[in-house]
């Protein structure tokens, strides 16, 4: 049995071989045999055997880009309201918080679905963010002709700054104002893209793809509940922003019957030095490859796109396009003075991709998602939850919390870590 060692701290080349590879591929055995129905067969497992996986390289040194980013949260969650503006209808759709990616797909046949109920043969789409541009190719899939109206291409926006998994309920509404019924409207969404990611899987370029994400733990592992606490007496409708974590909503249960839950490792599985470890599979996005085939996708329906920038409202009335719908994400805050939305910060490291070790970790606050466009790292404080970055629309990167982030991950490829079984 090889074992992986760590010749120091951070910053030190670290050296591993991998050749076993027993468990994961009887686990696909398995898995491909699994009846097809809805029931899970959860004591259907491969033998016990050490799983096999290459560290990840977390030096400093491998740090090659810092991305900040805001999240567009709206307490009812997102708008997709109608309206008319001069002889212009406007349909909108942004304010997707920390899920903008996941609900893309669901959010944009909302939309277009709206925009389809005043036969329109062709539209406006402002903004090609993740959400304006699967809206725009949605409408094209509904035969409309469209123009794509945005300040800046796609690899300059937000949505470009994210991480990218799926993460369909993250900082999405706050469950007092968005209400009961938004549960419904979010349970369509989530399936909605659901389904529609899954046509892009086993693509050249893997734009979407899932990966092995495992969570480590020093003590079992417990779901963490966010009590509300008594001694914060403000909330959102006494202060205009959430103050605590148990005015987010959460609705992933949802969709519990589609989504890969986590399961625990043996000891025999496990080769982490942390004791306590569950295994879950990740949908992931690839952003360049994504944008790409999507993009290809747009021009070759014949869309297109011109760069623009929209200072208010009337100019939607100003376009050829009398139907627009209007995808610009926390810019709407400012651009239509919808100052319902909230800024939640959030930032992203990047290390140099490593196709070999290719899996997502989550340890104390910290997390790596192995990707093909780099290793996400992200350093969330374990006191805040779903509040960190509320209220916070500075869009500076702070590199030494990342930095702190990969020293405390240092411990999970230190001497103990287990190439091969
Ligand atoms: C750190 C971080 C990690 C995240 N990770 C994930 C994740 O893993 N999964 C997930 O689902 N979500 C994630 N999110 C959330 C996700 O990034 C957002 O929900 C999403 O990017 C919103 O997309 P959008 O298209 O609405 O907005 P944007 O990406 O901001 O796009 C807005 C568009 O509007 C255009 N625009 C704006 N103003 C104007 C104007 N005045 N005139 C013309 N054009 C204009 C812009 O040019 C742009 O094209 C994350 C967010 C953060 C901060």
């Amino acid at each position: 049995m090889a074992e992986f060692r760590q010749e120091g701290q951070l910053g030190v080349e670290r050296r591993a071989m991998l050749t076993g590879t027993i468990g994961a591929a009887a686990m696909l055995g398995l898995q491909a045999c699994a009846p097809a129905s809805g029931s899970r067969p959860a004591t259907l497992r491969a033998p016990s055997r050490r799983t096999a996986l290459v560290p990840i390289r977390i030096s400093r040194d491998q740090l090659i880009d810092v991305k900040c980013c805001i999240r567009p949260l709206r307490a009812a969650g997102p708008n997709l309201d109608v309206e008319t503006v001069g002889d212009a209808l406007v349909i909108h759709n942004y304010g997707h918080g920390g899920s903008g990616w996941s609900l893309s797909w669901g959010s944009a046949d909302i939309a277009v679905g709206k925009a389809l109920s005043v036969l329109p043969r062709e539209i406006a789409v402002v903004g090609c963010g993740i959400i304006g541009l699967t809206t725009a190719v949605m409408a094209q899939r509904a035969g409309l002709k469209v123009t794509l109206y945005a300040r800046e291409s796609i690899q300059q926006t937000r949505s470009f700054r994210a991480s990218g998994s799926f993460t369909p309920d993250s900082r999405i509404a706050l469950a007092e104002p968005a209400g009961p019924a938004f549960g419904e409207l979010w349970e369509r969404m989530a399936r909605f893209s659901w389904k529609a990611f899954r046509t892009y899987l086993g693509l050249p370029g893997h734009p979407v793809e899932f990966g092995d994400s495992y969570q480590l733990s020093d003590t079992p592992i417990t779901r963490r509940e966010w009590p509300a606490d008594p001694a914060i007496t403000q909330n959102f409708a006494t202060s205009g922003r959430p103050q605590q974590n148990s005015e987010f909503g959460h609705y992933s249960e949802r969709i519990r019957d589609i989504v890969p839950q986590a399961q625990p490792l043996s000891a025999e599985e496990n080769p982490f030095p942390q004791p306590h470890v569950r295994r879950s599979s990740q949908m992931i996005f690839n952003f360049a490859s994504y944008a790409h085939v999507m993009l290809g996708e747009f021009f070759e329906r014949g869309g297109q796109f011109v760069m623009r920038d929209f200072a208010r409202p009337a100019d939607y009335a100003a376009l050829p396009q009398k139907v627009v719908i209007n995808c610009t994400g926390y810019a709407a805050r400012d651009l239509w003075q919808d100052k319902t939305i909230i800024p939640v910060r959030g930032q992203t490291g990047w290390l140099v991709p490593q196709p070999d070790a290719f899996y997502s970790v989550r340890y104390r606050n910290v997390s790596l998602t192995s990707k093909r466009d780099g290793i996400v790292v992200m350093n969330n404080n374990p006191d805040m939850g779903e509040m960190l970055g509320v209220g916070d629309s500075m869009e500076l990167p702070n590199v030494a919390d990342i930095e702190k982030g990969l020293e405390i991950m240092a411990p999970v490829f230190a001497p103990g870590f287990q190439a091969q079984g």
